[in-house]
């Protein structure tokens, strides 16, 4: 059954239907090294979204003739399982997670030693199985973490979330509902280290002195995503550097 659209989404106190504050993101918890199978691997929930990433590689890359000669191949493939939204979603590959897939690896790619792996594949297998907005930027961070947990070497890790206008407010890490009745939504990914922005989009419309406030909101989550992506990944080193000593 369609969400249907509440007379208000932010009341006259700026307090959200979900009781977040306009510049506060959803709750997050995140986890590594989630699947035994995969090289890497990671878990994420933000707010209602929960999304699984899994890493294979590097490896040689098959079909061989899609091995590059001086780098490795970065593939990514973004896809939302039937039951993760509300109206049942075909498994078939959607136009939607051809793009998704196609933005999300470009966010990755400059993170990532590409250059020390020749000839070699890496592949990012993101599932979504439940989305509630937002689900590129979280496939952007649990991806990024995924990586990391394959032992890639990376520059940095990407964090990644979207600001928008709901109600002629500028909010952060807005949920489906705000995506799709709010007037902009502005997803970006961001990368630690080069302070570099790697994925930015806009649906809708901003003054370009809301957009300059928009991408700003963005890029403060962002930092605040990384902080707890670097937590994630130092906890469960710890953790396993503890074990050997044991
Ligand atoms: N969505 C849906 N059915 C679909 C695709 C998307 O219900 O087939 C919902 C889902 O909650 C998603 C939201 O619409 O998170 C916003 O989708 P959008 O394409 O803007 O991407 P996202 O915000 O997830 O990156």
């Amino acid at each position: 059954m369609a969400q249907k659209k509440p007379e208000k989404l932010i009341d006259e106190k700026d307090v959200r239907l979900d009781g977040r504050g306009l510049k506060e993101l959803r709750p997050m918890k995140i986890e590594v090294g989630v699947l035994g199978n995969a090289d890497g691997s990671a878990y994420i929930e933000q707010g209602k979204n929960k999304i699984l990433a899994a890493v294979y590689g590097p490896k040689e890359a098959h079909p061989k003739h899609l091995a590059i000669p001086d780098r490795a191949l970065l593939r990514c493939r973004y896809h939302m399982a039937p039951f993760s939204v509300e109206e049942r979603k075909s498994p078939a590959p959607s136009r939607r997670e051809v793009e998704l897939s196609k933005v999300i690896r470009e966010a990755l790619e400059p993170a990532v030693f590409v250059e020390y792996y020749p000839r070699t594949s890496i592949d990012t297998f993101v599932e979504v199985l439940q989305a509630d907005g937002g689900t590129r930027c979280a496939a952007i961070t649990v991806a990024s973490l995924a990586l990391a947990d394959a032992g890639i070497p990376m520059r940095g890790l990407v964090a990644a979330c979207a600001a928008g206008k709901v109600e002629g407010r500028l909010v952060l890490d807005l949920d489906d509902i705000e995506d799709k009745e709010g007037e902009a939504d502005l997803p970006l990914a961001w990368m630690s280290h080069s302070n570099a922005i790697t994925l930015l989009q806009m649906d809708g419309s901003l003054t370009l002195d809301e957009f300059g406030q928009a991408v700003n909101m963005a890029v403060e989550g962002c930092k605040q995503i990384h902080g707890l992506q670097k937590e994630t990944l130092k906890a469960k080193y710890v953790a396993v550097k503890e074990e050997v000593e044991e």
